[in-house]
């Protein structure tokens, strides 16, 4: 192994100082120009909100960022003990339930004979159902049923079959079994048991 001097080992250390110096400095400027060329993240600013996709019954957790009133990305919820940070593409979309244009933001009807749907207005259409909710017990209710040759009380709406939703939550699903055991229908279910 070759002797260096005092001097230069002194020389030699000062230099490399120096070298180091001037990589760092180089570094720096190389890290602030990539910082002034980089695109701010889409994400930031953001507002996160937690929620669950209902699209399907798998339920898995989301993580929603809203800026400026709107939803502008869905992603998966890391710590969810079902999804674990993943999404499929339909939960994936999601904030294009609110943001799409080509969302449906009334009701739309499609008269009998008529070959096209159109506007109606929400008023209009809860009246039509109500009345023909109405029209339909009214016909179909069951007071009394023979069974094994007596006569008993069943209080039953033979004529509605009612399908519920997957995009209702808990809360929403036991008001609808509340709705449909108080008109009597005893023919329901819900997709996600389908
Ligand atoms: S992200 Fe996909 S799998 Fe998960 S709840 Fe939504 S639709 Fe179902």
């Amino acid at each position: 192994m070759p002797k260096i001097s005092r001097r230069n080992f002194m020389k030699f250390t000062a230099a490399s100082v120096a070298a180091a110096a001037l990589a760092d400095k180089e570094t720096v400027q190389a890290t602030t120009l990539a910082g002034e060329k980089a695109f701010p993240l889409m994400t930031a600013g953001a507002a996160t909100a937690l929620g669950l996709c209902h699209f399907c019954s798998v339920g898995c957790g989301l993580e929603v960022k809203v800026k400026d009133g709107k939803i502008i990305s869905t992603e998966g919820l890391p710590d969810h003990p079902i999804n674990e940070g993943a999404l499929c593409p339909k939960g994936r979309s999601m904030k294009e339930l609110t943001n799409s244009e080509e969302r449906l933001t009334h009701p739309l009807v499609r008269k009998p004979g008529s070959d096209k749907w159109e506007p109606i207005s929400w008023e209009e259409a809860l009246d039509t159902i109500a009345n023909k909710v109405k029209e339909v017990r009214e016909d179909t209710f069951v007071e009394t049923d023979n069974i094994d040759g007596e006569d008993v009380t069943v209080n039953r709406l033979d004529g509605i079959f009612s399908l519920g939703s997957a995009e209702i939550d808990n809360e929403e699903a036991y008001l609808y079994t509340k709705f449909n055991r108080a008109l009597g229908v005893h023919n329901y279910s819900h997709q996600a048991e389908i």
